[in-house]
């Protein structure tokens, strides 16, 4: 039933959208007793398949119940590797699969229990004036708050990440090492006679028994379209044997939207959170929730949450990342695998600097300082090459 709100009612907090993004800022402000409404079409489970590194969901985890026990928030796969030209490397660092029905269901129950209101509905407009931020609804409904959140999710962008994935069964093992993730494989989706965009397997094991197997394209502008990602990994699953479980999914996750501008704070895919070379940003959300609720509680203002989730900072490394991403899309499918051979022999401190959106610019400056020089003379070309493209001015595009 959809609660009746008076429009002189005055929140603390109103989160627009219900990813992962809005809800985990939302529960954070009902935790703490925020007076909080949440304006979302649907308070329906997240569909997508949701990975972060096994780090990041034990960090989420305490950040979300703190030492309190309880169901898995995901599922962790112990060891993840990479597979290039020069080889299978393991990362030594695990991996993890959310498991949404459980995350989402522990941040709404926080939500609700720490009195939380939701309003079913789509949110036209953030503005604010003397009296404080308000949203307005598709319906007229109106509300005020101290703070508005804007956790609408990103635009379209003009460079994407894009895959295309199959639930599978049959024998995975040559693909899929048993108890591991595929992060990257440059090699199995490669026709060595004919020049590809470049496109990488990615899988793991499910919960019932199957596997997912993507053809992901990391970032291209304009985005590789989804049925030559099908296509792919069909020829792939055909040759090894692997037949079709279910529906697929299909991947499509922006990597240059604008930020979401206006009187709200953004957060989330609307703050540009996404990383810009990788489209991961759900283990940055999980932790910002906390972040941003407790500085409403401390009587931060909008421009001070601002500055806490997209500060100088942040905007640095950012900024830092998309260059990244620039690089990136001027490689053919050889380069790529040159790039990433050579990627995955850094450190880990040094790689895992550049997967992290929360890293110190100097972290990810000195990272991809390394790479040039670790990689061969034509890789530290096509490098430089990309460089100096992406340093020309572009029409389209935020981050
Ligand atoms: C298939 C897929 C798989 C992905 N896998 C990963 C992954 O493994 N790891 C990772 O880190 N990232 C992944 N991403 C990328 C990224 O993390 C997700 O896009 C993530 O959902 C972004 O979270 P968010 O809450 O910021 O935005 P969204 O999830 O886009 O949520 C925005 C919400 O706002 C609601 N909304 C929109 N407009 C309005 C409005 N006007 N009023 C009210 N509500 C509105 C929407 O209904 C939606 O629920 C994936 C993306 C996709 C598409």
């Amino acid at each position: 039933m959809t609660p009746t709100v008076s429009s002189r009612e005055r929140w603390d907090v109103v989160v627009a959208g219900a990813g992962p993004a809005g809800l985990a800022v939302a529960a954070a402000c009902a935790t703490r007793g925020l007076r909080v409404a949440l304006v979302a079409p649907h308070l329906r489970p997240w569909h997508q398949t949701y990975c972060l590194w096994a780090d990041e969901l034990d960090a989420a985890a305490t950040a979300l119940r703190g030492p309190a026990g309880g169901p898995a928030l995901g599922v962790r796969y112990p060891e993840t590797v990479v597979r290039t030209s020069s080889g299978q490397r393991s990362l030594g660092r695990g991996y993890a699969r959310l498991h949404n029905d459980v995350v989402h269901g522990l941040l709404l129950d926080q939500f609700a229990t720490g009195g939380g209101v939701s309003l079913p509905g789509t949110v036209t407009s953030v503005t604010e004036d003397a009296v404080g931020q308000q949203v307005t609804l598709t319906d007229g409904t109106a509300l005020t708050a101290g703070l508005v959140v804007d956790a609408r999710g990103g635009g379209p962008g003009s460079a994407q990440q894009r895959a295309w994935g199959e639930r599978v069964t049959g024998d995975v093992g040559a693909l899929v090492p048993s108890g591991s993730a595929l992060f990257m494989d440059w090699v199995t989706l490669r026709d060595p006679a004919t020049p590809q965009p470049p496109v990488f397997l990615y899988g793991m094991a499910l919960d019932d028994g199957t596997t997912l197997l993507e053809a992901t394209s990391l970032a291209a502008r304009p985005p590789v379209p989804l049925p030559h990602l099908r296509d792919r990994l069909h020829r792939l699953m055909a040759e090894a044997g692997l037949r079709t479980a279910e529906d697929p999914e299909r991947v499509a996750i922006p990597l240059d939207a604008a930020v979401r501008r206006g009187a709200g704070v953004p957060v989330g895919a609307a703050a540009g959170l996404v990383h810009p070379a990788t489209g991961y940003s759900v283990a940055t959300s999980l932790r910002t929730g906390s972040v941003v609720a407790d500085a409403v509680q401390a009587g931060a203002d909008a421009a001070a949450v601002r500055a806490l989730v997209r500060g100088a900072r942040r905007r640095a490394t950012l900024g830092l990342f998309a260059l990244g991403r620039e690089v990136l899309l001027g490689l053919d499918e050889e380069q790529t695998d040159t790039f990433f051979s050579t990627f995955f022999t850094l450190p880990p401190s040094a790689w895992n600097a550049y997967l992290d959106t929360g890293s110190p610019p100097s972290a990810v400056a000195a990272t991809m300082w390394r790479v040039a020089r670790a990689l061969p003379p034509a890789g530290r070309r096509s490098l430089a090459t990309g460089v100096v493209r992406a340093a020309r001015p572009r029409r389209a595009g935020g981050t």
